[in-house]
C-alpha cells in the first residue's frame, strides 16, 4: 500500500534533509563515531538549513509550523542514511515541547533563538544511577535560597550529555510533596558546579554523546525553573508522548530501511545454486516481516496524524512505543541471520543497524514500563 501521510511540501522538505545528511553528515558520521559525539559545527549548519526546531514560532526563527511530520522526516532521513546519534530528535521531538508549551517569554527570548540557530544544544535528565523506570525514586534535590535553587544530584544515560549547552533537569524540590514534588530545572554551561562526567561507551548509537552529568550545590536562578514548581511529573507525562512517537517513527524507518536492504540481498547473494531469497522458508521469512512492517507503516501513520490533532494519548505513545520497537528488534534480528556471516560484519549496514536498535525498548520507557502504563488504563 502506498504510503499517504506526506503532502508535497513535505517531500520538498525531505529532498533538502536528504541532500544535508548526504553532504554534512554521512563523510563524517563514521569520524563522529569513533570519537563518541558528533562535531558542534553540524549543529550551526543544521541550525542554517532550517532542521532545528520546525515548529519553533517564526519571530525567534524557527520553521513556524507545528506538524510533526517535519520532525518524522528528519527521523526517517537520518534513519535511512544510517546516521544514528546524531542528536537531533532528541533536541526538536523531546526538548522542543518543554520550551514551546512552559517556557516564559522571557525565557523564549533567552533560548529559543539559539535552539533554532544550533548554538544552543539540548538535553534532558531525568535518569539517575539509582532510578531510571522508577522516576518516584529520582533523588536530585534543590532547595530554595533567596533567589536561587540550589541544585546536587547526579544524573546518568543523558544523551547530547557533552555537546549540551541547556539541561532540563528534574529534581525533587519539595521533598514532602511526593509525585507533586518535582520541578524541572534548566541547567546551562558553565553553571559553576555543574560538570560531566564519562561520555559512556555505548554498544550502539556510537555518534551519540550519552553521558554522566554531575550537579554539586548549582545556583540555579528561578528564573530557569521551567514550567510550575512541583508540577515535573505532569510536564514530562504531557510530553513523553512525542517522545515516544519520535522513537516509534525511528522504530519503523529502521526495520524499512534494513528490511528493503535486505531483500536486495537475497536476490544478489547464492547458495547451492540459487538466490537465497528463492528458499520457501526465506522468501517466507521476507513476506512475514513486509507484511508486519506494512501494518505498522499504516499505524504509525494514523498516530502521527492523531498526535498532530492532538489526540494521541499516553496510552497511544505506550503502545506505538513498544509494539514497534519490538517490531524492529525482530526485523533486523531476522536481517542480519539471512546476511549470513556478513551480517556481523561492522562494515555491513544490517550489523550497524542491530547494534543501533538495541536500545529502542530501553530508553523513553521500556517495554515493561509501557505495558505497565497501557495495563493500567485498562483498569487491570
Ligand atoms: C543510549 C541511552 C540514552 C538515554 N538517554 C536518556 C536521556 O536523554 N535522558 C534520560 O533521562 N534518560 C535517558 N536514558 C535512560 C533510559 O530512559 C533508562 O535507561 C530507561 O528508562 C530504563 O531505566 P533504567 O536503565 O534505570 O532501568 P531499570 O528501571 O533499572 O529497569 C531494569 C529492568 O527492569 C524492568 N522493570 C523496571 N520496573 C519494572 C516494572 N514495574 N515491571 C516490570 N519490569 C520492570 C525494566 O523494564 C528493565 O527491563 C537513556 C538510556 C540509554 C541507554
Amino acid at each position: 500500500m502506498q504510503r499517504n501521510l506526506y503532502e508535497a511540501e513535505h517531500d520538498a522538505f525531505r529532498a533538502s534533509v536528504r541532500s544535508f545528511v548526504a553532504k554534512h553528515i554521512t563523510p563524517f558520521h563514521a569520524e563522529w563515531e569513533k570519537a563518541g559525539i558528533v562535531d558542534r559545527g553540524l549543529w550551526l549548519e543544521a541550525g542554517k538549513q532550517g532542521l532545528l526546531g520546525t515548529d519553533v514560532p517564526e519571530q525567534y526563527g524557527g520553521g513556524g509550523v507545528t506538524d510533526f511530520r517535519y520532525n518524522c522526516v528528519i527521523g526517517e532521513e537520518l534513519t535511512r542514511a544510517g546516521a544514528s546519534g546524531v542528536g537531533f530528535t532528541l533536541h526538536n521531538d523531546v526538548v522542543a515541547p518543554y520550551l514551546l508549551n512552559l517556557a516564559t517569554e522571557e525565557q523564549k527570548d533567552r533560548w529559543l533563538p539559539p535552539f533554532v540557530s544550533g548554538e544552543m544544544i539540548t538535553a534532558i535528565a531525568m535518569s539517575e544511577p539509582g532510578a531510571g523506570s522508577d522516576l518516584q525514586g529520582l533523588r536530585a534535590v534543590a532547595r530554595r535560597d533567596g533567589s536561587d535553587w540550589v541544585l546536587s544530584g547526579s544524573k546518568t544515560f543523558i544523551t547530547n550529555g557533552i555537546n549540551a549547552d541547556l539541561v532540563l533537569t528534574v529534581a525533587r524540590t519539595d521533598p514532602e510533596a511526593g509525585a507533586r514534588g518535582f520541578s524541572l530545572l534548566a541547567v546551562e554551561r558553565g553553571m559553576p558546579g555543574f560538570e560531566r562526567g564519562r561520555n559512556l561507551d555505548k554498544i550502539g548509537m556510537k555518534a551519540q554523546d550519552t553521558a554522566e552529568l554531575f550537579v554539586d550545590e548549582v545556583r540555579v536562578p528561578a528564573a530557569n525553573l521551567v514550567g510550575t514548581e512541583g508540577g515535573g511529573f505532569v510536564h514530562l507525562m504531557n510530553a513523553l508522548p512525542q517522545e515516544r512517537l519520535s522513537i516509534a517513527v525511528v522504530a519503523v524507518a529502521a526495520a524499512r530501511y534494513v528490511l528493503d536492504l535486505t531483500i536486495e540481498y537475497c536476490k544478489q547473494r547464492k547458495a547451492f545454486g540459487k538466490a537465497i531469497g528463492s528458499f520457501q522458508h526465506n522468501r517466507f521469512v521476507l513476506a512475514e516481516l513486509e507484511t508486519e512492517l506494512c501494518i505498522a507503516e499504516t499505524y504509525l501513520d494514523r498516530a502521527v496524524l492523531e498526535h498532530n490533532a492532538g489526540r494521541f494519548d499516553v496510552k497511544d505513545a505506550a503502545m506505538a512505543k513498544w509494539w514497534t520497537t519490538e517490531l524492529q528488534k525482530r526485523v533486523v534480528d531476522a536481517c542480519v541471520q539471512l546476511h549470513g556471516g556478513y551480517g556481523y560484519m561492522l562494515e555491513y549496514p544490517v550489523a550497524k543497524a542491530y547494534l543501533d536498535s538495541r536500545v529502542q525498548t530501553i530508553y523513553g520507557g521500556t517495554t515493561e514500563i509501557m505495558k505497565e502504563i497501557i495495563g493500567r488504563s485498562l483498569g487491570v
